[in-house]
């Protein structure tokens, strides 16, 4: 969470009282229903708009309360469409309250609902959520292609002739008690996005509005840190069965790892990091720090937890209770960022400002698929040893190589693989094969075998 320049929280003592006030869109002008964008002219042979195969949408930038030059939505383009009952092959988005999903678009496919209007919020979380995670997923398809991957990807469970969607449960607790959290769960198929009450809640009267409830649903770093446990349960599926704490940290990490590493996807966002860091990511900003509007619910001030921290696993390993996995996996994420920002240093020329930061884009997808097959490769009880021994064997540059060695050491990680692991897993692992995005004390007593958020 920052302040810095036009990037700011919405005051939760304002927002709850204060109209609901127009969208500024900063990336495109959208369509609205007064200003006609069909492609059928009477006065004209020409259209305004050339006919588009994929489809628009706005989505949440970040979460309902982080606002980047005014706007807390952008809008995207979604390059093969978006089905309106936001289902596919893939990811199939569903109601908690067993509603049926009905999104219709509008007259050229496009899907711009407004989050400030009441009766169209739902149909707006839902589009977000669907195009945030096929996102990710065309990202990992496409990433493995990169690495030279073979046998496609698709979800734990699928076998080589496909499988079930994955399904992503919008208010999984609707009308039910509140549950600070999210999972992922292998065998329901399912990662289940939970509301809250928004403790700084004023009341507006709205149901469902965002400063009544904290829907989890809401935040792309918990829809990413979710996604990625899915994405790893696919890349190695062994890791979720481990009893190993390290393994369930590497987990945790993944899921962090991934909503930073996303991030970096969009060069627009990648010329905000370059610009809210002022060129250093080791400078405050939005970029390292996870589930901002979650975590200040909670208490903190900078989110869930940040890639921007100085947790070493010799530190971890001398007090017990800092084995819990998601404390303990910001030794391995806290070591990626560093590599990251250290691979971004070693390459940047402080040329141009666009240069440099495509170069920003360019360091974060090498560094994600290095991370991605280093945990595909890793064994059923990988330490974080295991995985820097594997980034050194994939990495060919003997810079970069040097890069991660430096970075790990620091963290008191060694470069040599460990054999076997024989401390088990503190509070949240899996039985059940499900991962959360937090855990509560009542699971880390019953050791429900969920990986959360926190
Ligand atoms: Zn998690």
């Amino acid at each position: 969470m920052t302040t810095l320049g036009a990037i700011k929280k919405e005051n939760p003592e304002n927002s709850s009282s204060s109209l609901p006030k127009p969208l500024i869109y900063n990336f495109g002008k959208p369509p609205s229903s007064s200003v006609d964008h069909s492609i059928t002219h009477t006065t004209s042979s020409v259209s305004r708009l050339a006919p588009v195969k994929g489809s628009g949408a706005f989505i949440w930038i970040q979460d309902p309360t982080l606002k980047i030059n005014g706007s807390k939505t952008e809008q995207i383009y979604m390059p093969n469409g978006i089905p309106a009952n936001l289902s596919n092959k893939m990811i199939k988005v569903v109601y908690g309250d067993g509603t049926p999903v009905i999104i219709p678009p509008d007259a050229n496919n496009h899907f711009f609902y407004n989050p400030d209007d009441p009766k169209q919020l739902r149909k707006f979380d839902a589009v977000s959520l669907f195009c945030v995670v096929q996102q990710i997923f065309d990202t990992y398809q496409k990433l493995l292609m990169d690495w030279h991957q073979q046998g496609g990807f698709g979800w734990e469970w699928w076998s080589d002739k496909g499988g079930k969607p994955l399904t992503l449960v919008l208010d999984a607790n609707a009308g039910k008690a509140d549950v600070m959290n999210a999972d992922y769960e292998r065998d329901n198929q399912c990662i289940n996005f939970y509301h809250f009450a928004n403790p700084n809640n004023k009341g507006t009267g709205n149901p469902g509005d965002p400063t009544q409830i904290i829907g989890t649903w809401r935040m792309t770093d918990v829809i990413r840190h979710e996604t990625g446990h899915a994405i790893c349960d696919r890349l190695n599926p062994l890791l979720l069965e481990s009893e190993s704490w390290q393994t369930g940290a590497l987990h945790e990490a993944f899921g962090d790892m991934n909503s930073l590493f996303m991030l970096l996807q969009d060069q627009v966002t990648c010329k905000m990091v370059y610009s809210y860091s002022f060129g250093n990511l080791h400078n405050d900003s939005f970029f390292p720090d996870l589930a901002e509007q979650f975590g200040a619910a909670v208490g903190l001030l900078r989110g869930l937890r940040s890639a921007i921290n100085t947790v070493t696993l010799t530190e971890v390993l001398a007090n017990k209770k800092e084995q819990e996995v998601h404390f303990a996996s910001q030794v391995m994420t806290g070591a990626v960022y560093d590599i990251l920002s250290d691979m971004w240093d070693a390459t940047k020329q402080n040329d141009t400002n666009d240069a440099d930061t495509d170069r920003l884009r360019v360091a974060g997808n090498h560094l994600m698929g290095l991370v991605a097959i280093a945990y595909k490769q890793a064994p059923k009880n990988a330490t974080f040893s295991d995985i820097c021994a594997n980034m050194l064997r994939l990495e060919t540059d003997k810079d970069k190589r040097q890069i991660i060695a430096n970075n790990f050491a620091k963290r008191g990680i060694s470069t040599t693989p460990t054999a076997t692991v024989t401390t088990t897993v503190t509070t949240t692992a899996t039985t059940t094969a499900a991962s959360s995005l937090a855990h509560s004390e009542t699971e880390e007593t019953n050791k429900t075998k969920k990986v959360g958020m926190r």
